[in-house]
Order: structure tokens, then sequence, then C-alpha cells
């Protein structure tokens, strides 16, 4: 069973100092005890500041080498709380508000934080969505409705899946598209949606090979018009989702970030009815840890200007 603090008392108790925070840190990479990275053995000396000195090899490692922590010169203290206030905000945090709460000098520097945990938000190899699975795609982005098919200037076209529970809504998973072409939809519900399920879209001719790779597929709507008639729990779905953008983001969302940003709303939908806030906060550091290095080239917007997104369904 994990360890983690079940409440802020807990969580400052927990980590009221740097060396808590590492020896913390330690236990996630290495739960049977340190293994040294290089040749395997598990001897060591225990170092100054976290580093561990390997008996055999005289190779020398720390828990954040190689992790999202790698090379922090902030303290590990102000991370812990980064994520602790992440995750314990319902509706996430924008960067000008985790600036503030961590009382940090920059904001690029809460930006570039709030950027790396997104990455960290989505869990490698994650099951797929299964049983009944709505399917529709949204644009986002733009002024007016777009056209499938067609490319549609300042737009970014989303893939939206959501597990159908009864009567309610299951888990979703959110994929971005080139386009609404089969070669661009086929793997998209493949990668979200395990095979053998029941796979409900509209009439869109990009769903045709669906049956062929294993699905169930129905056509619950006859119209394949796009934007304005989204089938009832994707529409659910997609209109929180841009009131999120709108409001935690204030629609201010690099279109070459927007995937992102949809790991995030993802990681937060699918857990809204977690209890333990301790427990995401415990799925984030440990997918922080397993997660690499992000560079700060690699957080960089490759295109210029923001998502305009529309709080009306377009
Ligand atoms: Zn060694």
């Amino acid at each position: 069973m994990p360890e983690y603090p079940k409440t802020i008392i807990e969580f400052r108790e927990w980590f009221a100092t740097e060396q808590e925070c590492r020896d913390y840190l330690v236990k996630l990479r290495w739960p049977q005890g340190f293994v040294c990275p290089c040749c395997k053995h598990a001897a060591s000396w225990k170092m100054k500041r976290g580093l561990f000195w390997c008996r055999n090899c005289a190779c020398q490692a720390s828990a954040t080498a190689g992790t999202l922590f790698h090379d922090t010169r902030k303290p590990l203290r102000l991370w812990f709380e980064a994520m602790w206030y992440v995750t314990n905000q319902k509706h996430g945090v924008s960067a000008l508000g985790l600036q503030r709460v961590l009382g940090l000098g920059s904001y690029h520097t809460a930006w570039n934080w709030l950027h790396k945990l997104r990455r960290a938000m989505v869990r490698p190899g994650r099951d797929r969505l299964s049983g009944v699975v709505e399917v529709d795609e949204i644009f986002i982005g733009g002024k007016r409705p777009g056209k499938r098919g067609r490319g549609s200037a300042g737009k970014t076209l989303v893939v939206v899946a959501v597990q159908k529970a009864q009567k309610a809504i299951g888990r979703i998973r959110l994929c971005r598209v080139a386009d609404a072409s089969g070669n661009s939809l086929e793997p998209a519900v493949w990668k979200m949606v395990e095979p053998g399920s029941a796979v409900h879209t509209d009439a869109w001719r990009g769903y045709n090979g669906l049956t062929e790779l294993g699905y169930s597929h129905e056509i619950v709507r006859k119209n394949p018009d796009l934007g304005d008639n989204l089938l009832p729990s994707v529409n659910l779905v997609v209109s929180l989702l841009k009131r999120w953008l709108l409001g935690t983001h204030q629609g201010a969302v690099e279109p070459s970030h927007l995937e992102y940003y949809l790991d995030e709303y993802t990681f937060r939908f699918n857990r809204r009815h977690s209890k333990s806030r301790g427990l995401l906060f415990y799925r984030l550091i440990t997918q922080a840890m397993d997660l690499g290095p992000v560079p700060e080239t690699a957080l960089k917007a490759t295109s210029i200007g923001s998502l305009n997104v529309q709080n009306s369904q377009d």
C-alpha cells in the first residue's frame, strides 16, 4: 500500500524539511533500498545532499537524477508544495496563482513548473477505455464552426472518447488529431479505446474502418455534421472542458501546448470523485519520478498566438 499524506496537516508534518522530502523520493525510487543504477549493487555510502556512492563501482547516484526533478536548483520542499497545491485545487491552477502561492520570484518559473507537472499527469501505458464508448470530435479555438475534412485556420481538432457508466459518465480520453480523415481518427480511437468495445459515433465516414479494427461500431446519429450536434456525453465533457480552458486558463492556451492541457484536464476529470486528494498528490509525484527530465527548450511554444476559446459551441 502506498504511503502518502492524507491531509494538509500530515503533508506539512511529513515534509517539513528538505531532508524529509529527499528521503521520500529515495523511498519512491528504491522501495527495496538503494540499487546502483550503474552496476545494480545494493551496497552504498550515503553522502551529503542525498547522494549515494556505490561501494562496488564508485558510481554516484541521487534519487532525483533522471527524473522530473533532475538538476533542480529550487528546494524540493517548494516542488512538494507545488504538487500538493496543484492536486488540491479541484479546477487546477494558473501560473500566476502558483507563483503567488509559492512566492516564486518569477512568473516564468511558475509557468515552467506547471508545464512540467502537466507532462507527469499522463501515466505511461495507461489502460484504454472499454465497454460502451462515445466518440466525437470538436474544434477548439477559432471563431466559427469548422468543417470536417477541411483544414480550419486557428482551430485544433480534438477527438473526445467518453466511457459510459450506466447512466453516468465514466472516464474520458482526449486526443489531438491532424484532421478528420479515417487515417487520423482510426489511430486515435485505437490509442484511446480497447478493441472489442462498443464504439458509438455519428455517421461521419472517418469512422467507417472501426469494425475492421475489431470494434463493435454503432452509428447512433445519422447526421455527420461537426460542432453543434455532438453526441450527448461528449457534449457535456466538451462544455466543461471549454469552461475550464476559459476559467482557469482564461483561454490563453498556446495551440502547440494544447495536448498537455488536455492531459491535465483528463487527469482531473477522471479523478473528480476521488475523495483522497493525498492520493492524487501521490500519483503525480510517482509519475514525476518515472518521467525523465523535461528540458526548458521542450516547453517553448512552437507557434505564436493563443487559442481563442469560444464559450459558444464551436
Ligand atoms: Zn555500482
